[in-house]
C-alpha cells in the first residue's frame, strides 16, 4: 500500500484540509498515475458539500485527472511507464451489461465505480484526483496526447466529455444552430467544442461581463439572459442547446428558444427540481432531455478531437491551499474557465 498526500472534504460544512490517503497495491491490470494536475469540477463542491445527498467522509474530490504513469502491472497492455494519461469520473463499471458493451460505462447498468466516494470491488472508498497519486485498473485509464499540456488536458477529462458526448449525440455541426447556457468549466468547453465541430454557436449567460471571452472562444453570438428581449429576439432559433448550469432555471423560457424538433440536453446537476410545461414540448416537437459524462472508448476519442484541433481547457492552475478559495470562486460564477490544481504543491 502506497500513502499519499491529498486534499479531503472532513464534512459537509468544513473546509477541505490537507490529508493522506492509502493507494492500494498495483494490481496486474493496474497502473500507478503519479497525478499531474487536478481540475475543480463544480460537481467536486456539490458532492464535498453532500448537496446530492449524504457523501462518505473524509472525501477526496477530484475526476478530472492529468498525470504520468510510473509503474504497471504484469498484465497491463495499453499504458506503459513514463505515458502521459488521465482519469475521469469512473474507475470501473460491470463491464458486461448492454450500456457497458455499448462502450457507454457511464450508465452501467449494475452501476459503475466513480473515481471518489463510491465503494470500491475491495470495500474500500474511493478517493479521487486532488492527491499525488492513484492506483486505477488500466482500461479506465486514457492516453493524453502529446499535442496538449496536461495542465489544460485536466479538465477535458469531465468538463470537456460531458459537453462532447452530447454535442456528438445531437448532431452539433455545420448548418446547426447551438446555443449553450452558462459560460463556466463545462460551457466554456462547450463553446469550444461546438464550433470546431463546425456548428453556429451562440453564448447565454447571465450578464455580458464575459462576451469578450465567448467569442474569443469561438462563439458567433452572445447574449445576456437577464435582459429579457433576448428571449423574443431569439424564439424558436436554436436546433440544440446545452444547459451547463449548476442552479434551478426557467425551462420553459429556454425550451421557447428551441426550433421546431429541437432539443434543450440537460448537464447542469442542481439538487432542486427542475419545472416543464408539457406545452413548451409538444407544440413544437421539442426534446428535453439529460446526458452523464460519456464512455471511456469516446472519452479517447474526444482527447484525440480536442488535440487535432488545438483545444485545452482555459484554465488557472492554483496551489493545494487556495483550494476553498477557488470553491468560493466557483460558486460566485467568477471561474475563467477552470482551476486547476497544480498537485506538486501536496508534497
Ligand atoms: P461552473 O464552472 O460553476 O459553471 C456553471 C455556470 O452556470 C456558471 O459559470 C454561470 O455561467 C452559470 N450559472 C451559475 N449559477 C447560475 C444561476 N443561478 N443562474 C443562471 N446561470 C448560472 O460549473 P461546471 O463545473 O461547468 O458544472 C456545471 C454543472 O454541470 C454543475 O451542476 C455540475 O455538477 C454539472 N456536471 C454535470 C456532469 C454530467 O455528467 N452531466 C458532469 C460534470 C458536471 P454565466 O456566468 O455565464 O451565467
Ligand atoms: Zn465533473
Amino acid at each position: 500500500m502506497l500513502t499519499v498526500n491529498a486534499y479531503a472534504a472532513p464534512s459537509a460544512t468544513a473546509p477541505l484540509v490537507p490529508t493522506t490517503v492509502e493507494r492500494r497495491d498495483v494490481g496486474p491490470h493496474d497502473v500507478l498515475i503519479e497525478i499531474k494536475y487536478a481540475g475543480i469540477c463544480h460537481s467536486d463542491i456539490s458532492n464535498a458539500r453532500s448537496e446530492w445527498g449524504p457523501s462518505a467522509y473524509p472525501l477526496v474530490p477530484g475526476h478530472e485527472i492529468a498525470g504520468v504513469v510510473t509503474e504497471v502491472g504484469a498484465e497491463v497492455s495499453r499504458h506503459a511507464v513514463g505515458d502521459r494519461v488521465g482519469v475521469g469520473c469512473m474507475v470501473e463499471s460491470c463491464r458486461e451489461c448492454e450500456s457497458c458493451l455499448r462502450g457507454e460505462e457511464q450508465y452501467c447498468l449494475p452501476g459503475n465505480t466513480l473515481t471518489y466516494g463510491a465503494v470500491d470491488k475491495d470495500g474500500t472508498i474511493t478517493q479521487g484526483g486532488y492527491s499525488t497519486h492513484v492506483v486505477v485498473t488500466e482500461d479506465f485509464v486514457v492516453r493524453i496526447p502529446d499535442a496538449l499540456g496536461l495542465d489544460e488536458a485536466a479538465p477535458l477529462l469531465c468538463a470537456g466529455i460531458t459537453t462532447y458526448s452530447p454535442l456528438r449525440r445531437w448532431g452539433a455541426g455545420p448548418g446547426r444552430k447551438v446555443a449553450v447556457i452558462g459560460l463556466g468549466g463545462l460551457g466554456h468547453m462547450a463553446v469550444k467544442l461546438a464550433h470546431a465541430m463546425g456548428a453556429e454557436v451562440t453564448v447565454l449567460s447571465q450578464s455580458l461581463k464575459k462576451m469578450d471571452d465567448g467569442l474569443r472562444l469561438g462563439a458567433d453570438h452572445y447574449h445576456a439572459t437577464s435582459d429579457p428581449t433576448t428571449f423574443e429576439q431569439l424564439a424558436g432559433t436554436f436546433d440544440l442547446i446545452v444547459n451547463t448550469v449548476s442552479a434551478k432555471l426557467d425551462l420553459d423560457a429556454y425550451l421557447g428558444l428551441l426550433a421546431v424538433n429541437g432539443a434543450l440536453v440537460n448537464v447542469g446537476a442542481p439538487a432542486e427540481p427542475l419545472s416543464v410545461q408539457v406545452f413548451s414540448l409538444i407544440l413544437r416537437g421539442r426534446s428535453f432531455a439529460g446526458s452523464l459524462i460519456g464512455g471511456i472508448r469516446e472519452t479517447q476519442e474526444m482527447l484525440d478531437f480536442c488535440a487535432g484541433h488545438g483545444i485545452g481547457s482555459e484554465i488557472e492552475i492554483i496551489p493545494a491551499d487556495k483550494i476553498n478559495e477557488a470553491y468560493e470562486r466557483v460558486m460566485a460564477s467568477d471561474v475563467r474557465y477552470r482551476f486547476v490544481i497544480d498537485t506538486s504543491t501536496l508534497a
